[in-house]
């Protein structure tokens, strides 16, 4: 049965007006950014780049437009650039020229990254330079760290090398080792090594949230290391869980994290809440290469306007409390506020 609804004006009678009107602080733009809760600063942003072998090397990747496999010499004119921006930090991963099955590139003095750390600390002093730390890049097989006879990965053997890594990325000069492998007890054991040497001010970024997620493909291709066999699921969160990325969280602060790292973004915004609220220390969000392609092939069709999408993805991080961003957007958006002043 189907209620005929009177219109009011046969009843005679007016709809009551609104009684509260939250539509008067959205007028006009003075008005909004009078009111505006969350704001994103370049100084929260960090670039992430890619360094391969070689001189005079820039190469475009394919999936991730405006993103680059640079030598260390073009890699430092780069920064220099971001760096006049504004932006205040890099996160480096590298492509080592060999790849083996005990990633011993990872501590190489004279690998990629440990060069482009040099380099930068030498001719952009003011920029923060992070490295990420994982196997993956490293090893022939692509898994995060070394694997036993039965191709499982060798947890406790791996914390060694992790070590090892971040070592040789404190004595080039490196400000904050960023550990992105998940195994257990990775956080303790980098500061030990670290402060063992001396390296007392290296500080510690660690990737302690990171999703097993289809959101980082573009990377994989971006860095080669996609497992040969497998995946990473036995060492990456669950999707469904964010009860344990607390727990995560605070394993990795108790461990000696400076910065804890929620990754992906996007998908995972309750997580970086949950964590926000959970931990004393500042947290990261990761937005990955993932996030950034997807923006970047519907914008290319035209099916997204990407100025306005950017914005609204990296407030999105701030919203739900994130205190520094680590994103593919970062030049286009520092870019974005040099041009509007
Ligand atoms: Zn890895």
């Amino acid at each position: 049965m189907r209620l005929r609804v009177t219109p009011h004006e046969e009843r005679g009678e007016d709809l009551p007006v609104p009684s509260q009107r939250p539509r008067r602080l959205r007028r006009t733009a003075a008005m909004r950014g009078l009111v505006a809760e969350h704001s994103v600063r370049v100084q929260n942003l960090v670039e992430p780049m890619f360094v391969v072998p070689g001189s005079d090397i820039r190469n475009e990747i394919a999936t991730m437009p405006s993103v680059y496999h640079q030598s260390v010499d073009r890699l430092v004119e780069d920064a220099k650039r971001a760096a006049g921006l504004g932006i205040p930090a890099v996160l480096l991963f590298g492509i080592p020229e060999h790849k083996d099955d005990r990633a011993s590139g990872l501590a190489d003095p004279q690998g990629p990254v440990q060069r482009a750390i040099r380099a930068l600390k030498r001719d952009v002093p003011d920029l923060l330079v992070m490295a990420d730390l994982c196997a993956c890049e490293y090893t022939s097989h692509g898994h995060c760290g070394l694997l036993s006879g039965d191709d499982t990965i060798d947890n406790d053997r791996t914390l060694r090398l992790l070590a090892e890594g971040a070592l040789s990325y404190a004595e080039a000069g490196v400000d904050v080792v960023a550990p992105s492998d998940m195994m257990d007890g990775r956080v303790r054991a980098v500061r030990h090594e670290l402060d063992r040497h001396g390296h007392i001010d290296t500080a510690i970024l660690s990737y302690a949230v990171k999703y097993a997620s289809a959101f980082y493909g573009p990377f994989r291709e971006a860095v080669a290391s996609a497992p040969a066999f497998g995946d990473r699921r036995t060492h990456q969160m669950d999707p469904p869980n964010a009860r344990e990325a607390v727990k995560e969280a605070l394993l990795d602060v108790a461990e000696g994290a400076d910065v804890v790292m929620v990754k992906p973004a996007l998908a995972y915004l309750d997580v970086v809440w949950r964590v926000r609220e959970a931990v004393n220390v500042p947290v990261a969000v990761y937005s990955t290469s993932g996030e950034y392609a997807m923006m970047k092939a519907a914008a290319a069709n035209g099916w997204l306007d990407e100025p306005r999408a950017m914005d609204e993805l990296l407030v999105s991080c701030k919203r739900a409390g994130a205190d520094v961003i680590v994103t593919y957007f970062a030049r286009a958006f520092a870019d974005k506020l040099a041009k509007a002043r």
